[in-house]
């Protein structure tokens, strides 16, 4: 038979159907054309290379930035039968002569390099003697400065490929869609008329949530308690935050592993190793954890602050769920998070530019916006969506919008006399102090009890007048300058004199059970020869299964996510195929794979459904 990218697909990858954009990108590999493939994290940019690696004649050369995850990529395309192999500096001599002979013997469809690779003078030889028909550069935006992952070794791979014998066809890949970056790809990359492709950025299985809880820590020990038979990760804006929720999950009996540039080669490659095998279920880190991961059953990811931008917000977020199985994405909040966004931005080295506080103003009405949270994301990308998704915390909680003009007009009025009075500003707490009516030693000190203002918001507690400075702070009314006291920006004078009026957003959190269940959609598949199959309990079920996994993983040693993912998983536990065909239908179950593991697991559903 004569293989198609339909029948690859289905073979190699257990999938039906290509996903939006994927098959656009492939027919134009095919055809021999650059590409730029613009894809959000987990949309599924591997298989538009991998799936012409398959049918084009020679061997595929896929630059990545991560050699610690080559071996990885490169166990998951081995376990759907895949010829694939890498070189990195992780091989031992042995190890490395074999994959050379590998090479020579053209063995191997996907061969995974790091960029510095392209440059040795042995891999150069070796390059010369190949029949290298595609190159594809993953996480392309390393090759831009502008980029937030700038790598100079990506410099490298430009005039690699110009110097080649026979020039390849290219293809890049990124998640990260600003045209800046895209025109660095091209240029560094010498992509030629390259068909540029941006899929949807929508993740429909991902749950977006905004909390700005008055204590984030017991806040996340709450999540992460409902959260327990699931792994995800807990971003934190600083390595010392890092180390102090790592350490506060493990004293609550959190299987926690940390991850920061300030920890030694082995904690880190050691954690990660824990997160990617599932013998640690949280992973707290800072943003340097996650480039490349592909762990496709992270359930959840958790923001324990702010990050400084929608695109690197998405980028992280974006890690949970990538199987497609439900993941839920939530931010906690508070208005000190957009301070140290800020105190970061003036701290790198040529200061903030306007496009980074441009950014970091987008990411704080993320923050504080009552509108669908997708839908503000996808509007950021310049993506038409509908108003409400319904499956995000602003569309099922009972978010309102409160007006406090009032009592913003009253605390911004009080910031102006104690400046009047002392000549400069200071810091939030002396603020709340002054308008509690609250004789504080640096109240009176500075004869704060003199000013009008003084107690003029005694009938409310300190989290609420602290929630309308933040209002201010969230409303660009006033901001915090660099001795952390707070200061009013212009657009205060417009709420004080010219009648406009300032809202603020009162979160009421949206219950799970009013979440959205995506129970749609699912293959119908109900042979009346077996009745009673509605009667199995796929929970029971899927747990079963997830026992057989663990120990074929085990066996292989391969993470469990690489023999089935989670939502393969699931859909066997509810699709309950007893025959090979019947496998052969559940999605992400492949030729190979079942091949390989589908005894086992028929076997078990066998074992079960006679219970
Ligand atoms: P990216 O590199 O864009 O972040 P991946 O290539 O890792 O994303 O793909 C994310 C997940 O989506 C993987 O688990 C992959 O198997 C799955 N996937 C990719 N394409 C399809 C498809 N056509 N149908 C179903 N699942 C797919
Ligand atoms: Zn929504």
């Amino acid at each position: 038979m004569h293989d198609d990218k339909y029948s690859i697909l289905r073979r190699y990858f257990g999938y039906d159907s290509f996903r939006q954009g994927q098959e656009k990108l492939i027919d134009a590999i095919l055809a021999g054309r650059d590409c730029l493939g613009i894809m959000p994290t987990g949309g599924g940019k591997s298989l538009c290379y991998q799936v012409p690696a398959l049918l084009l004649d020679g061997l595929t050369i896929v630059v990545t930035p991560l050699i610690s995850l080559m071996n990885d990529q490169v166990a998951a395309l081995r376990e759907n039968g895949v010829a694939a192999a890498c070189i990195s500096s992780a091989l031992s001599s042995a190890e490395y002569a074999e994959t050379l002979r590998g090479l020579g013997e053209g063995r191997y469809k996907l061969l995974y390099i790091a960029p510095e690779r392209l440059e040795t003078a042995s891999f150069k030889n070796t390059l010369a003697r190949l029949d290298v028909p595609l190159i594809a550069v993953d996480e392309a935006h390393c090759v831009s400065q502008w980029g937030p992952d700038f790598r100079p070794s990506y410099l490298k791979i430009g005039p690699a490929i110009a110097a080649m014998r026979c020039r390849p066809t290219v293809a890049a890949f990124t998640a990260t869609a600003t045209d800046i970056v895209r025109g660095d790809i091209i240029d560094m990359l010498g992509l030629r008329d390259p068909m540029q492709l941006v899929t949807g950025f929508d993740r429909p299985n991902l749950y977006f949530e905004v909390r700005s809880p008055a204590n984030k820590n017991q806040e996340l020990l709450q999540l992460l308690a409902e959260r327990r038979d699931r792994s995800g990760i807990v971003y934190c804006g600083t390595r010392a935050t890092v180390d102090k929720v790592c350490e506060l999950l493990r004293r609550r009996g959190f299987n926690a592993v940390r991850y920061h540039a300030g920890l030694s080669d082995d904690e880190r490659a050691g954690a990660q190793e824990a997160f990617q095998y599932d013998k640690a279920d949280i992973m707290v880190a800072t943003n340097a954890f996650g480039m490349g991961i592909d762990k496709s059953n992270v359930g959840y990811v958790i923001h324990y602050n702010m990050p400084k931008s929608i695109d690197a917000y998405y980028q992280e977020a974006g890690r949970a769920g990538r199987d497609g199985s439900d993941a839920d994405c939530i931010l906690l909040y508070s208005s000190s998070d957009a301070a140290l966004a800020m105190h970061l931005l003036n701290n790198s080295e040529n200061g903030p530019s306007e496009a980074d506080l441009d950014r970091l103003s987008y990411m704080r009405g993320y923050c504080s916006t009552a509108v669908c949270l997708r839908g503000y994301i996808l509007g950021y990308f310049g993506q038409e969506h509908p108003e409400r998704c319904g499956n995000c915390g602003n569309c099922n909680g009972d978010n309102k919008m409160l007006d406090i003009t009032i009592a913003a007009q009253q605390a911004m009025s009080c910031i102006q006399r104690i400046k009047k009075r002392l000549g400069y500003n200071v810091g939030r707490k002396t603020v709340v102090d002054t308008l509690l009516g609250a004789s504080t030693p640096k109240v009176l000190e500075h004869g704060l009890t003199e000013l009008s203002t003084f107690g003029l918001m005694s009938h409310l507690d300190a989290a609420q007048v602290n929630a309308v400075l933040d209002a201010l702070l969230d409303n660009g009314l006033a901001q915090m300058n660099e001795y952390r006291a707070i200061v009013l920006t212009q657009k205060a004078a417009g709420v004080l004199y010219h009648g406009e009026r300032v809202q603020m957003l009162r979160r009421v959190y949206a219950e799970r059970s009013q979440r959205r269940r995506r129970a749609a959609a699912k293959p119908v598949f109900r042979p009346s020869a077996r009745s009673g199959v509605d009667g199995v309990d796929s929970a029971a079920l899927f747990e079963r299964l997830r026992r057989v996994r663990a120990e074929i993983a085990r066996e292989a040693a391969v993470p469990a996510y690489v023999v089935f993912s989670n939502s393969t998983l699931q859909e066997m536990a509810e699709l309950v195929p007893v025959t090979w065909d019947e496998l052969l239908s559940v999605p992400g179950v492949g030729e190979k794979k079942a091949e390989r593991y589908g005894r086992q697991f028929l076997e078990e559903i066998a074992r079960f459904i006679r219970l």
